[in-house]
């Protein structure tokens, strides 16, 4: 029998992203077997528990067991199997003489059970062309790996001959050169099955990656850096170091159009524009922040803002307005704009600081008003920025606007 938690599985792929799906449906798949036993065991004694659990077999949400009971005890089970969570509905397939497993066709074959590779009906084994611009050292390993792959799956020396001549054809069909494709046979064939079944355990040595960007036409650096690594590894003083590492080729992808023309994080503060006060109970910026979306000039033009500001912003242009005559002044920082406020306030409140003319106005032209200047921030710089840059563009708003306040002198 073939059990298939599709529904989960798609529950779960949407709501977490593919990535964390397959850990969430193992543990919840594992905790609910747990679950199944006992109520298994219940239901039908313990022997029955021992056989489910000795030959059920599960890989992620995908489940297969041997079935040697009767056609009702089946059904039972797969009775219990439904009623374990609501949200979690097994399909069951089932067969007397073959039925696919993941990429394993089980079959029964003169009183045994053999294996064979399984393409799902929508494979187009679209192997990838060689001469596409893949790395070559990854092209020339696919002969291999397919060969491998069939050669682990496939427990039958007939179906397997047969397998292997049809990869041939596939590869060939893709551009493949045919001795790659024989060697890469030849390799795998070479390997007995009971090893390539085993996990490999890898001896851990320390690597050292040479990493670059793959292009076909860049001239290849790492047999020359690996043809010259004795150097290093002879080398008295740097043996210690050089000899227990092994250098390894890494290649990073190189942009592709989608990359080049796209982004992948969305600017969230474009999506809601507009001035906030930051109601940090000390920002004393806070009660001089006009909060709108749009500026309206004192002659009627109005500007409407793209960004989303606070007292906290900076890297800005911004606009203030004399709470007296209605006049601007148009001004850039790099700071942020609670600290450059801080400055104008201090200007104009403490005549030894006066140092720019549009805070003596504000002292004198809104002397008893409460707030005596509001400011609004216009625009906002999203890289870095020099001086340099944020003045020619606070001279482009002086020259579109004509703030009166920054023609006093
Ligand atoms: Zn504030
Ligand atoms: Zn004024």
């Amino acid at each position: 029998m073939n059990f298939d938690g599709t529904t989960y599985r798609q529950k779960l792929g949407t709501a977490m992203g593919t990535k964390v799906a397959p850990t969430y449906a193992t543990l919840t798949l594992g905790y609910l077997e747990e679950k199944l036993y006992k109520t298994v065991e219940e239901n039908f004694g313990v022997e029955c528990k021992h056989f489910i659990r000795n030959s059920w077999k599960r890989y992620l949400d995908d489940c297969f067991i041997i079935w040697t009971k009767s056609t009702d005890e089946l059904q039972s089970f797969y009775d219990i199997l439904n009623s374990m969570n609501p949200n979690l509905k097994f399909t069951m397939e089932s067969d007397e003489n073959k039925l696919p497993f993941l990429d394993v066709m089980v079959m029964k074959k003169e009183g045994k059970i053999v294996t064979d590779v399984y393409y799902k009906a929508t494979d187009t084994k679209q192997y990838l062309l060689y001469d596409s611009c893949h790395p070559k050292h990854i092209k020339n390993n696919i002969p291999y790996n397919l060969a491998r792959r069939l050669c682990t799956i496939i427990s039958d020396k007939d179906i397997l001959n047969v397998r292997l001549d049809e990869l041939r054809e596939l590869l060939k069909q893709r551009h493949y050169p045919t001795l790659l494709i024989e060697k890469g046979i030849d390799n795998a064939k070479l390997r007995d099955r009971n090893s390539l079944l085993q996990i490999q355990e890898k001896p851990v040595k320390n690597l050292i990656p040479y990493v670059s960007t793959h292009n076909p036409k860049n001239q290849e650096f790492f047999q020359v850096i690996k043809t010259n690594m004795p150097i290093l590894e002879n080398d008295p003083r740097m043996k210690d170091v050089f000899s227990e590492f092994q250098l390894i080729k890494s290649k990073r992808q190189s942009p592709s159009l989608k990359k080049i023309l796209t982004r992948a994080k969305f600017n969230n503060t474009e999506e809601t524009a507009g001035v906030k006060k930051c109601h940090h109970p000390r920002c004393g910026t806070c009660p001089f922040l006009q909060e709108t979306e749009q500026f309206i000039f004192k002659n009627g033009r109005k500007f409407v803002i793209h960004s989303s500001f606070t007292c906290e912003s900076s890297n800005l242009i911004y606009v203030m307005t004399c709470s007296g005559c209605g006049e601007h002044y148009i001004g850039q920082t790099g700071d942020t704009l609670r600290h450059r406020m801080t400055v104008h306030r201090q200007q104009i409140r403490q005549t030894e600081y006066q140092c720019t003319a549009v805070s003596g106005h504000i002292k004198t032209c809104a002397e008893n008003i409460f707030p005596n200047f509001t400011v609004f921030p216009i625009y906002k710089f999203y890289n870095k920025t020099s001086e340099k840059e944020r003045e020619t563009k606070e001279k482009h708003f002086i020259s579109l606007f004509k703030p009166k306040l920054n023609a006093l002198s």
